[in-house]
């Protein structure tokens, strides 16, 4: 599978990809993608880059929509119960889930350079390898994100930063 967000791509497929998932995600657990939800998850598709909660507000002031912090807050919220979001604490921000759905941990390479948000979709073997140093520990996990952050292969090669 090839790392799609550190490559230049036609990055129209996947939002419609992510609202299709979440579409049909919510349709099916019963959960209620309201427009502005869908919306605030559609602005956090805008890139690959993690989106903070003030820019988000920001892009929907901007747009018309005046909603108050705490209904943005809900709304992301929302998005992480339903895993169509994670939250990168290092950047105090959120991203899109590459592959909603699915039972998965967050792991995440974060290039400095381009800004772009990568999440590893092939990381079986490091998920049983924090399994079992969390079973050791006996320890329940509700949550977990991994963030690596340094320069993606784009970025090393072109030696400069790209969108
Ligand atoms: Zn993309
Ligand atoms: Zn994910
Ligand atoms: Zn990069």
């Amino acid at each position: 599978m090839p790392t799609t967000a550190f490559h230049p791509h036609d990055h129209s497929h996947c939002v419609q990809d992510a609202l299709a998932s979440a579409d049909r995600l919510c349709q099916a657990s019963g959960a209620r993608l309201t427009p502005l939800r869908r919306r605030v998850l559609e602005l956090v598709w805008n890139s690959h880059k993690p989106l903070g909660a003030y820019e988000l507000l920001d892009r929907l002031t901007a747009e018309g929509h005046k909603p108050a912090p705490p209904t943005v807050y809900r709304a992301l919220e929302f998005l992480l119960e339903q895993k169509l979001v994670h939250r990168i604490a290092s950047r105090n921000a959120f991203v899109g889930c590459s592959h909603p759905g699915a039972v998965h941990s967050g792991y995440f390479l974060l290039c400095e350079c381009c800004g772009n948000a990568e999440e590893m979709a092939d990381n079986r073997a490091l998920v049983s390898a924090v399994e079992k140093a969390v079973a050791t520990a006996g320890f329940i996990v509700h949550s977990q994100t991994l963030e690596l952050t340094g320069i993606c292969r784009h970025c090393s090669k072109t030696g400069h930063a790209h969108v």
